[in-house]
């Protein structure tokens, strides 16, 4: 379901353009001036004030009363299903996401919890579907206790849920006595292709986080928020997860700068993606849907090559995709130019060509 290429391989040329994802960026130099320069202390006694600076702002972009800085996005839906749920309990979320498919089996090796994956397109799911797999409290069944979606969706294609979908959807949970967890990897995305501030994004649930390692170009960290109460809990599964830290304000000062410098810009890698897609559309034989944001799912079902081969092909001529949820990946970020994707376009362009070649020269000898 998921193959990257060797992106450091001495047999191959060095890679040019890479697409493999938002989180294949280099820290500025800017940035890391930033990192030097931030005034730091222990985050695990709080004492961290560049850490405790990007909390409170994160808390506040978000309409939460508190944070908490954490290594990883992988790490805030553990800490967070962990402080949600009990072992027995049951998650629902969309089959594609995220915490069901990409977290090494998480729910069940550490939390002891049930996933009920629900279907939809895109990546989502109506409130209708989630409607129709909540159960009543009943001895014979797991306990409900929490409802994730992922804004945008990652293997749904970087698709932005609409606020009354998600307002419809946390108000189901609610009113049938579940928590609402939003995995917000690339919710700065979505706010800024639907202009729809975070806030308001992350209204009516109780816990949300954003990822500075993704497009906002961060080397690591990720803010999880929602009431105080719950970041209590979640850091009490911090420290037991090992994930309390000490000067990690050098961390958070890049996402510090990330959020004053590279937000806004986020719409240069929407276009770089929609470009990118319009381009593959008059490639013969390849075939992508209009993304919502940065990230670009396409086919190549009438072209000879396996989805395999056409990513070594790619890697052989310098651009780096990857395969994710059996389908190719092309993701924009801000180490992506414009003249980078009509580079890239004119490689593919040449692989396809080349296949096609490939396969009317084996037909002639037939
Ligand atoms: C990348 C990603 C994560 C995990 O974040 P990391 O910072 O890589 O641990 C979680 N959910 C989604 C939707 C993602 O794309």
């Amino acid at each position: 379901m998921i193959y990257t290429p060797a992106p450091e391989d001495a047999r191959l040329p060095p890679v040019r353009i890479n697409l493999l994802s938002d989180t294949q960026t280099q820290p500025s130099a800017a940035m890391r001036e930033a990192m030097a320069r931030a005034p730091v202390g222990d985050e695990q006694i709080g004492a961290d004030p560049t850490v405790n600076a990007l909390c409170a702002r994160v808390a506040d972009l978000l309409g939460k009363e508190a944070a908490v800085f954490m290594a990883s996005g992988t790490i805030c839906n553990i800490a967070a299903t962990l402080a949600h749920c009990r072992a027995g309990d049951e998650i629902l979320a969309h089959e594609t996401s995220h915490v069901v498919s990409l977290e090494g089996c998480t729910h069940a090796a550490l939390g002891g919890f049930q996933i009920h994956p629900l279907a939809g397109t895109a990546g989502q799911f109506s409130a209708d579907t989630l409607r129709a797999a909540l159960h009543r409290p009943d001895r014979h069944q797991a306990r409900q206790s929490l409802v994730c979606v992922e804004q945008t969706t990652n293997l749904g294609g970087g698709t932005v849920w609409r606020t009354s979908a998600l307002g419809d959807i946390a108000a189901l949970a609610s009113a049938n006595g579940l928590a609402t967890h939003m995995d917000g990897a690339r919710l700065m995305n979505a706010s800024v292709a639907s202009s729809v501030s975070p806030r308001q994004i992350a209204s009516g649930w109780d816990s949300v986080w954003i990822d500075f390692s993704k497009g906002l170009g961060a080397p690591l960290g990720a803010v999880l928020a929602g009431s105080n109460d719950f970041i209590d809990q979640v850091w009490l599964w911090k420290q037991r997860l090992g994930g309390s830290l000490r000067q990690a304000g050098i961390c958070a000062a890049a996402c510090l700068y990330a959020l004053d410098h590279n937000v806004d810009r986020l719409a240069d890698d929407h276009a770089n993606a929609r470009l990118l897609a319009a381009g593959l559309s008059q490639i013969g034989g390849v075939t992508a849907e209009p993304p919502e944001t940065n990230l670009v799912y396409f086919d190549i079902s009438d072209v000879a090559l396996s989805n395999q081969e056409f990513v070594d092909a790619m890697r052989a001529d310098g651009v780096l995709i990857s395969i994710l949820g059996g389908r190719l990946r092309a993701c924009t970020h801000l180490d992506v130019t414009t003249a980078m994707i009509q580079e890239a376009l004119e490689v593919i362009r040449n692989v396809v060509e080349r296949d096609t070649a490939a396969r009317i020269g084996r037909r002639a000898q037939v």
